[in-house]
């Protein structure tokens, strides 16, 4: 929602894998989003970890990812149909 400014943040749907523990309540991994990197990193409550790119320590270890699955629900009719289905 609001910028803080210092704190950056990455939207789960910008990453192109997600790995999650327990029915998808505990965001485990994910793809790293950089175009240039993109491998899988560990998440750890929510903060992607350090890792290596293709040019050495990548930008986004220590990123928040801001899990917009919520939102992503609310405005895509498919994944209402899906949910309506599954019940
Ligand atoms: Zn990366």
């Amino acid at each position: 929602m609001a910028d803080e400014g210092t704190d950056r943040t990455v939207l789960l749907s910008q990453c192109s894998a997600a790995v999650f523990r327990a029915a998808t309540v505990t965001l485990m991994a994910v793809s790293c989003p950089l175009r240039a990197c993109g491998v899988t990193v560990p998440v750890v409550d929510g903060v992607i970890g350090a890792h290596l790119g293709m040019a050495g320590e990548c930008a986004l270890g220590g990123v928040r990812v801001v899990d917009d699955r919520v939102s992503v629900a609310v405005t895509t009719t498919d994944a209402f149909d899906a949910e309506v289905q599954r019940g």
